[in-house]
């Protein structure tokens, strides 16, 4: 898809990776963190996380940034970064509310504000079932994940 189609590409300015406990960790995103960093799932706890609420997210380090990210390279988990990082910007609530997606655009100079909330809303339901990236409701899961009942409602 040429790019000033894509509702979203992704400009690696890092505003993103800023802010304390956004980063919410499914169980699945702390299997593939900890094989990828070669740590037992308890150590990467240990190191890399905090408690918040229910649930478990990302620690950060000084300026609040999150702890996987480095100022000149961006994201040193890249590839095997966690399911909320994969699915921004389409979130439940960009899906649901326009006024919300026009609000992340603010901060997110990757969303395309050209091809519409509607437009964003099909690739973004499109984009998060190819990836297997929903999830299902539960006490740790993201709720920005949560959107099978979006399917119907939506398109
Ligand atoms: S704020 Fe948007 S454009 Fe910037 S790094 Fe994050 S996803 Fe990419
Ligand atoms: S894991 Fe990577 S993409 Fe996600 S917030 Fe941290 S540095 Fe950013």
């Amino acid at each position: 898809m040429p790019e000033h189609e894509a509702a979203f590409t992704c400009k690696r300015c890092g505003n993103c990776c800023q802010g304390q406990g956004g980063i919410v960790l499914t169980g699945r995103d702390e299997d593939r963190l900890s094989a990828f960093l070669g740590l037992c799932v308890s150590v990467f706890r240990t190191r890399y996380t905090e408690k918040y609420g229910k649930k478990r997210v990302l620690a950060t380090k000084t300026g609040n940034v999150c702890i996987f990210f480095e100022a000149k390279s961006g994201c040193t988990v890249h590839p095997n970064k966690p399911d909320i990082c994969r699915s921004w910007p389409f979130f439940r609530g960009n899906l649901l509310d326009e006024l919300s997606w026009l609000m992340a655009q603010d901060s997110c100079p990757g969303i395309n504000p050209g091809v519409g909330h509607r437009e964003f809303v099909c690739q973004g339901l499109c984009f998060l079932q190819k990836q297997g990236l929903q999830q299902q409701p539960g006490a740790r899961t993201p709720a920005a994940l949560v959107v099978a009942d979006l399917y119907q409602k939506l398109t």
